[in-house]
Formats: C-alpha cells, sequence, structure tokens
C-alpha cells in the first residue's frame, strides 16, 4: 500500500516530536476527503522533516496512532513479533507468578501500537481491536501472535463494530468455559466467547487484592453495580461478615452465584440482588440499614427502565446516597472508569458531597491503572481508572 504523507500543522509539531502517540485530523493540514482505514500514513513537519509513521483507525478517540518514529517501519509481522517480545517481557513478574493467571499482555499506545489490546486469561488470548483500520493487519498480527510458545488460543472482539460478536474464536484451542483464572490466589470464572464483558474487569487486579488483605475484615459490605460480584468475592476472602451485591443486569445472579462458588463460597449465604442501585439505596435508607464497607465502580453512562446515570453529571449524587448508608468509621470504595474526569474533578466531587452530607472523610488509597496496563508517558489520557479508598471520621 502506497504511503500517505500528512503535514503536521505548525503547533502540534512539538508535541509529535516528543513522542504525542494520537493522530487526529484537527491536528493536519492537508487531511484528505476519502481516507482507507488501515492506511499508512507519514507525519511530517511543515518543512517537510519526518515525524512518525502511524495507521489511519477512527475510534473515539481519534483517527489513528502513531507506531513508530523509524522512516522505513511497516505493520508486518516482524514488526508485529518485536512489539509482543517487549510486551512478554515487560510482564515477567505476571508470567512467573503463580497466584495470578490472568493480565494485561499488551496495552495499546502504552506498548507502543493503539487501536489494541490483548488480555492474557490462562494462556488464552483475548483481542480487541478498536477501529477497521487496526483490523486491517489482523492476519500480521496473528502469525506473530501464534509464534509465542505460551498462547494456546486466541478470540477477538472487534469493538468497531456496534454488535456484539457471534464469531469470537479466532484459533488454537478451545477451552473449557467457564475458563477459571487465578488473580492473587482468587479464581474467576471467565467466558471469551460472551459478549464485550468476560466476567472480570482485569484493571481492578490491585482494588481486589487491597479489598482481600485489608479493608473487608469483620464488614457489612455492599457492592453496588457489582456485575458477577468480583470485589464481593474479594471481601470474602478478606473475612467479611457478609456481602450484597446490586446490579440491575439479571444476568448477575447466576454469574455471581458461580463467582462465589467457584471460590467455595455459598451463594444462598449470600445476598444477590437484582436492582436499580438508586432503588436499592433508598430502601436501605428507609429501613435504616448501614454498611461497613460500600463499594461502588458504575459504569461512565448507563439507562435503564427508570433512569440515566452519567458519571460526569451523577457521581455527586450517588456518592450522598452512598455516604448516608456507611455506617460511622466506615468504608467507601469509590471507583471510575470515566477517562474525561481528572483525579482532582473526581476529588472534588467526592469532596462536594462530603460536605453536602456533613460527614468527613480521609483518603486511605489511591489507585489507578495497575501496571500491566501499561500507560504511554505523552498520552495519560489514556490511564482512565480512578479510585478513592475513602475512610470516613463519623
Ligand atoms: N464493579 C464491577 C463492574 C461494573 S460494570 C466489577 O468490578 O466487576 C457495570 C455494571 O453496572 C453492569 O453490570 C450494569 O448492569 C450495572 N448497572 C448499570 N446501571 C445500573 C443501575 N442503575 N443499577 C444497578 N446496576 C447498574
Amino acid at each position: 500500500m502506497e504511503e500517505l504523507t500528512l503535514q503536521v500543522a505548525p503547533k502540534y509539531v512539538k508535541r509529535y516530536q516528543s513522542g504525542f502517540p494520537l493522530v487526529q485530523r484537527e491536528m493536519i493540514v492537508n487531511w484528505p476527503k476519502q481516507i482507507a482505514e488501515g492506511q499508512i500514513l507519514r507525519l511530517v513537519s511543515p518543512n517537510k522533516a519526518f515525524l512518525g509513521k502511524a495507521y489511519y483507525g477512527k475510534q473515539n478517540k481519534g483517527d489513528g496512532w502513531v507506531f513508530s518514529r523509524k522512516e522505513d517501519e511497516t505493520l508486518s509481522t516482524e514488526f508485529f513479533r518485536a512489539l509482543l517480545q517487549e510486551a512478554v517481557q515487560n510482564r515477567q513478574e505476571l508470567f512467573h507468578d503463580d497466584t495470578t493467571t490472568a493480565f494485561r499482555l499488551f496495552n495499546g499506545e502504552g506498548d507502543g501500537l493503539g487501536g489494541l489490546t490483548i488480555d492474557y486469561y490462562d494462556g488464552f488470548l483475548l483481542l480487541q481491536w478498536y477501529s477497521a483500520g487496526i483490523y486491517s493487519y489482523q492476519k500480521a498480527l496473528l502469525r506473530a501472535m501464534f509464534d509465542q510458545p505460551f498462547v494456546k488460543g486466541i478470540y477477538e472482539k472487534k469493538r468497531f463494530l456496534r454488535e456484539e460478536n457471534t464469531h469470537d474464536f479466532v484459533g488454537g484451542d478451545v477451552p473449557e468455559f467457564p475458563l477459571l483464572v487465578k488473580e492473587n490466589g482468587m479464581t474467576y470464572a471467565t467466558y471469551l466467547n460472551d459478549g464485550w464483558m468476560t466476567g472480570i474487569f482485569l484493571d481492578q487486579r490491585n482494588v481486589r487484592r487491597r479489598i482481600m488483605e485489608e479493608f473487608a475484615s469483620q464488614k457489612n459490605v455492599l457492592n453496588t453495580f457489582s456485575y458477577t460480584g468480583a470485589f464481593s468475592v474479594a471481601a470474602l476472602y478478606g473475612g467479611a461478615l457478609n456481602t450484597t451485591s446490586v446490579d440491575v443486569a439479571k444476568r448477575s445472579v447466576t454469574k455471581t452465584s458461580e463467582q462465589l462458588v467457584v471460590n467455595g463460597f455459598n451463594p444462598e449465604e449470600q445476598s444477590i440482588l437484582v436492582w436499580d442501585v438508586f432503588e436499592y439505596m433508598k430502601f436501605a435508607k428507609r429501613k435504616n440499614m448501614l454498611f461497613d464497607l460500600v463499594i461502588a465502580d458504575p459504569p461512565s453512562f448507563a439507562r435503564t427502565k427508570k433512569i440515566t446515570f452519567s458519571v460526569a453529571k451523577d457521581y455527586g449524587t450517588l456518592m450522598e446516597e452512598l455516604i448516608s448508608i456507611t455506617a460511622p468509621n466506615g468504608t467507601i470504595i469509590a471507583s471510575t472508569n470515566y477517562a474525561n474526569f481528572s483525579l482532582k474533578k473526581f476529588k472534588e466531587i467526592i469532596s462536594a458531597a462530603f460536605k453536602e452530607s456533613k460527614r468527613t472523610f480521609k483518603i486511605r488509597e489511591t489507585h489507578t491503572l495497575p501496571s500491566d496496563f501499561k500507560v504511554h508517558p505523552e498520552f495519560p489520557e489514556g490511564n482512565y481508572l480512578k479510585v478513592l479508598i475513602l475512610e470516613l471520621d463519623i
């Protein structure tokens, strides 16, 4: 394929020189009317100095990613092989950790190529493609991937399609589902062939570990937006007295029961409720219920039959409600994966909610992405996760 030379607008030249990885059409002077997904781009400065090699791939973040600052680099199997080698090298500690068998192996631009992530589930890989552009290199990447000695089988999600995949399997062996993976000694049931989500969000590994180690012992735990109850599992390992998991999706009952069972906990002894979290909080308040540990990890945006929730406008209200059902000296774990919020802004919203509630708190811990979710130094927006562990004074 012939390369397309694109000229970067003067005020963005410095950013690309210092390694900025994202291509955005507003940064380009001669953006063409038509451009094919996967098109290789040569970025140059106004005086035609070479800045970087990129590919075109339309996704929500922008229009493509820089993949090299070498002029003769292409998206070949050799290129992918070198990238993967480095990604594997950087995660040796996780590969050698017998208590953890699921983690992110390749994190897009953080590992040198935006638009693609690869997760490792006990030898089975899940590739996630974020544009048709990067997907056009699927075959070259797969050749490099299947060369890796640890690969048992490969699944993929085409995140650039609106519809969930129906054919997630790519090649190699097929595991038995649920595929049981380990994380810090806990077990999680996962599915690589069942819609966008696998049963566990790997980016919360450190938070689950801290819940197990430190924050759940002898506590009544409320896990809101609980999905498959992964945080509830961690709380039970940590010695929680009881857990209540609340999620509006019906699937959460079977999914959460399964996570409990594979860890030897009895689902009959825990509460797993299909409720709108906001309805549940009203109910809990009416019944004067108080929890010692309250966990909230809502989606950035959600619509149920009754309400529309968006982190951007509703997190403050959510916090106020959560505070009202948290026991004196209790703990709240407030999480969001909303990328357009800075940590600073997130803290401000939380502080305002406490002020409104006339309660005070200390931040015990702050978590962002774990190290396997590698962040590009020139693209800090890639570090979307923010988790605050708050201890209430009264
Ligand atoms: N905290 C979970 C992940 C949450 S994913 C974990 O660690 O695994 C977001 C979940 O929120 C989804 O399962 C979705 O069904 C649920 N959800 C969205 N809006 C909701 C609402 N208003 N009430 C209850 N659950 C909701």
